[in-house]
């Protein structure tokens, strides 16, 4: 069975730049799943030999204005099926109190979270992750996933589990 990763976090951290980047192999097959939501699109990749399905969760924290907002009932729904989450956050932007709440619910969910640090290309990784590890979870990884530096190795060890 392939596991299925959950993509998370507020707006603009780039959670559909990883999406399109783990589902661009050649045997990807990406697809809206029609009529089911328009908050929930599903992807199938693989590394190496191993697939995954993963979800990009677009309607989280995606509400009035900018608002952080606690999780949509969709995105409440794409958690429910992950068997992983990986909670993307702003390496550049730095942490926001959205990130704060978001982890806090992520904390609860008693799945396998991986802090993703996104958006590091050019930044010093440590000192880019460093106020990351506030959010009290203890898997962080830097990526840049418009350049996919350090997604291989993130993946890697997402499923080292299953
Ligand atoms: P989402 O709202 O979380 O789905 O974020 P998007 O994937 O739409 O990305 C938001 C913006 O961040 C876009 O302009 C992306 O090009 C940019 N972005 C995403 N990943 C990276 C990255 O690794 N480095 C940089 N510099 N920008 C990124
Ligand atoms: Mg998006």
């Amino acid at each position: 069975m392939k596991p299925v990763l959950a993509l998370v976090g507020r707006p603009n951290v780039g959670k559909s730049t990883l999406f399109n980047r783990l589902t661009r192999t050649r045997d990807a097959l990406v697809a809206d799943v029609p009529g089911l939501t328009r908050d929930r699109k599903y992807g199938a990749g693989k590394i190496g030999e191993r697939p995954y399905v993963v979800i990009d969760t677009g309607g989280i924290g995606e509400g009035l204005e900018g608002v952080a907002e606690p999780t949509t009932e969709q995105a409440e729904l794409a958690l429910a099926e992950a068997d992983a989450v990986l909670f993307l956050v702003d390496g550049r932007a730095g942490l926001t109190a959205a990130d704060q709440q978001l982890a806090q619910q992520m904390r609860t969910l008693g799945k396998p979270v991986h802090l993703v640090v996104n958006k590091t290309d050019g930044l010093d990784e440590d000192a880019a992750s460093a106020e990351f590890y506030a959010l009290g979870l203890s898997d962080v990884h830097a990526i840049a996933a418009v350049q996919g530096r350090g997604v291989r190795r993130l993946i890697d060890r997402v499923l080292e589990t299953f």
